[in-house]
């Protein structure tokens, strides 16, 4: 009786409906990861940095459940998830190779408030990307793009080759442009000919290099591998940037549900 009376006072959240999802269409974006722009009829709408949850049933009611990120800013009429194929995964390699336009599965979202950025909350905007942890960040540089914002932003984006640089093309399309985001990339396992960018882990060094010093109305977001987002967190920390302005967010490795 008095947990449900304090629960009352503090709000308790409903749970957040599941709905139906249907893939409008598959974008490859590299050999290992597509994006899925779904239509998920009476989606309230999102914040950049939000997630879902999927859920998919088998034919015998065996049912398994995984986080996905949110690629497409908030001013997008779809939810767009961009999907890294791990190969011995259970959930991933289906959504990447077997959907098809049409075909539909359950969605549940947006959820995540902390893991967030619209224009209101200003900058600078300092990113760290690994791998597919690039996707949310990306959901803030798309949401930045559309409303204009002249919040300076940096992405560092570490990928193991230039094959495996999700969104390189707009990437390139958005950095390029006045008052783009400045984008660093470090490419870990295989570099073209003649690249001089940075080749290895990310590291204190490399942080400091592309952030600078640390800026007081500085909003950082770092995501990807539990252990990259680790050293990349503590990397920014002991450059002084304030630990509650570090936002991070673990992509894997997940439990099988
Ligand atoms: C909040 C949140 C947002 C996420 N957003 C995205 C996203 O936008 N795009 C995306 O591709 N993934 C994202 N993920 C990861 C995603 O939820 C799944 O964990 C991933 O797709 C693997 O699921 P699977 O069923 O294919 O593999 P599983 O069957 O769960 O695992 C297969 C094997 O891979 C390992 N593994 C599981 N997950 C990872 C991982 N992320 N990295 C490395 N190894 C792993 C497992 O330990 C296991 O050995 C997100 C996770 C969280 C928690």
């Amino acid at each position: 009786m008095a947990r449900t009376a304090v629960l009352g006072r503090l709000g308790a959240a409903a749970p957040i409906a599941w709905r139906l999802a249907e893939l409008v269409e598959l974008v490859p974006e590299t050999p290992r990861v597509a994006s899925l722009l779904l239509s998920v009829p009476g989606w309230p709408g999102h914040t950049a940095g939000q997630h879902v949850d999927v859920r998919l049933t088998a034919q015998d009611g065996y049912q398994a459940q995984r986080s996905y990120s949110i690629a497409a800013p908030a001013e997008s009429e779809r939810v767009v998830l961009t999907v890294e194929r791990l190969e011995d995964g259970e959930v991933s390699p289906f959504l990447v190779d077997d959907l098809r336009a049409g075909d539909r599965f359950e969605l549940r979202g947006p959820i995540g408030g902390y893991f967030v950025w619209d224009e209101g909350s200003g900058g600078p905007l300092q990113l760290v990307a690994g791998g597919s942890g690039v996707v949310p960040l990306m959901a803030m540089l798309r949401h930045r793009a559309a409303v204009g914002s002249d919040v300076p932003a940096t992405l560092l984006y570490s990928a193991r080759s230039p094959e495996e640089v999700i969104y390189r093309e707009e990437l390139d399309r958005l950095g390029g442009g006045d008052g783009g985001p400045q984008v660093v990339y470090t490419l870990t396992r295989e570099r073209p000919s003649g690249w001089t960018g940075y080749d290895r882990r990310i590291d204190g060094e490399m942080l400091a290099e592309v952030f600078g010093r640390p800026d007081a109305d500085a909003m950082a977001f770092v995501c990807g591998p539990t252990r990259f987002v680790e050293v990349a967190a503590d990397g920014l920390v002991a450059l002084g940037y304030d630990p509650s302005r570090v936002r991070t967010e673990r992509f894997g490795p997940s439990g099988r549900s």
